[in-house]
């Protein structure tokens, strides 16, 4: 990885006067200046909607083995997807809470109750093993792009498997994923944990086989460490959460899924109905994938947004300063602290900020306060769970009329905002042991006791 000689941070506080904002952690709404139309941006892109299509393909190939090792996917026939909610009661607490009306359908996505992991790394993640699965069978002329996947339930392919490893850095959701699904499959499975990770989802992955890696360190030092044994084992496989396309691709395929959602719902997305979708970002893989496929598909009608913690806002440093990879949270002494142990990443991936840079409407950041006040009101109001960390879109709209107004008027949609959906991606929660969600919602209460 290529990484600055020095940061200038003088310097750097000269071209953006948003820094001294970022650096006293205040929560800020960062408009991407080099978001452009559809049309030109995708020219730049080496990705296209071929390849999401082939990623869409390759799931429903699996879908029939999916459903088969894990039951909770039957009604779904295999397909790994989340519900797309109404939430009027939230609505209208955060319109009286921040004393702000929010114009246009508030939704949320509920990749918190995604099936077998429980959180959006059920996309990505789980895609990149089956991939991979599958094209060591194909090798090994083990299995036809025709056959019934189910076949794969099998002690002859699990020992197959059995042969191969796969290796993996996280905060703990990745590597539940990962864990999981390659365990299931019979892959030898590595997970490298960084200091942020719960001790029940290193426990849950080591009931299950999985061999379980603890660092002291943060996850770009999990990721870095796996990555080098990876290295030192020709079998073994890294999915490499900093640069990998597939990972990407895996998320990017939420984005039909969700169009035939709004289908179902009788919603239109067109010139005169904008779609805004907030994003909770730590690496940018998730976030990213899915704001890239839903920009496939609406093109200029919709406004993705991603949402960091005050904390860890590496993917706003990344972009805003153009350094992408080559910047973390720390060189401008942040401390990569927070809660939300899903988005506590310091340093962005540098494929993925380059990737989305021409697509991204913007980026803000929450404090830690705030999720866990946001957490509890989603309880009490939709008796809907997430983990603190995919609280982090559920202020997208007020953040936006509250401090975006330039970019409605610049974007002509201020009139036509009463005609907007916004949703809301929740991005985990469903795994979390109940005594662990019930001192989330106690701390969620006892800060919002003290305002
Ligand atoms: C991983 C994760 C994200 C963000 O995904 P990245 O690919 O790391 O940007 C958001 N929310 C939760 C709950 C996560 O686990």
């Amino acid at each position: 990885m290529k990484e600055l000689e020095s940061i200038d941070l003088k310097i750097l506080k000269e071209y953006y006067p948003l820094l001294e904002k970022l650096i006293s952690l205040d929560e800020l709404l960062w408009l991407n200046p080099s978001l452009e139309p559809f049309k030109t941006g995708i020219n730049k892109c080496p990705l296209s909607q071929k390849d999401v299509n082939d990623a869409e393909e390759r799931l429903k190939r699996f879908a029939p083995y999916i459903a088969k090792v894990f039951p909770e996917t039957e009604k779904t026939n295999g397909i790994i997807e989340s519900p797309l909610a109404e939430i009027p009661a939230m609505k209208q607490s955060l319109e009286q809470t921040y004393n702000q009306p929010i114009f246009g359908e508030l939704l949320l996505k509920c990749d918190s109750h995604l099936p077998i992991s429980g959180s959006i790394k059920a996309r990505g993640g789980i895609y990149e093993v089956l991939k991979h699965a599958e094209q060591l069978a194909l090798k090994h002329k083990l299995l036809t792009t025709e056959d019934d996947y189910a076949i794969l339930d099998s002690q002859k392919f699990r020992t197959f498997f059995s042969n191969y490893s796969i290796a993996v850095g996280s905060t703990g959701n990745l590597g539940l994923s990962i864990g999981i699904m390659s365990a299931k499959l019979g892959f030898k499975v590595t997970v490298h944990m960084s200091a942020d990770a719960k001790q029940w989802k290193k426990d849950l992955l080591r009931s299950k086989n999985v061999q379980v890696i603890e660092y002291e360190a943060d996850y770009s030092k999990a990721v870095e460490e796996g990555r080098l044994q990876a290295e030192q084992d020709p079998t073994c496989h890294f999915i490499d959460d900093e640069n990998s396309t597939d990972l990407f691709l895996g998320y990017a395929v939420a984005a039909s899924r969700l169009q035939k959602q709004l289908e179902e719902l009788e919603i239109t997305v067109d010139e005169d109905h904008p779609l805004f979708v907030y994003l909770p970002c730590g690496v940018g893989g998730g976030p990213g994938g899915i704001a890239f496929g839903l920009k496939l598909l609406f093109q200029d009608h919709v406004h993705c947004f991603f949402a960091e913690p005050t904390h860890s806002p590496c993917m706003l440093l990344g972009l805003m300063t153009g350094l992408h990879e080559q910047i973390s949270v720390q060189d401008i002494g942040i401390d990569n602290i927070t809660d939300a142990d899903g988005l506590a990443v310091g340093r962005p991936s540098g494929f993925v900020g380059k990737t989305i840079e021409p697509f991204l409407s913007g980026s803000y950041t929450v404090s830690d306060e705030e999720l866990y006040k946001l957490l509890k009101e989603l309880a009490d109001t939709e008796n809907i769970y997430l983990e603190p960390s995919a609280l982090a879109g559920m202020i997208g709209s007020i953040k936006l009329y509250k401090e975006g107004s330039e970019y409605l008027q610049k974007h002509l949609l201020t009139e036509k905002m009463t005609s907007a959906t916004h949703i809301v991606w929740g991005t985990g929660g469903n795994m979390v042991p109940e005594e662990m969600m019930k001192q989330y919602y106690q701390k969620g209460l006892d800060l919002m006791l003290e305002d």
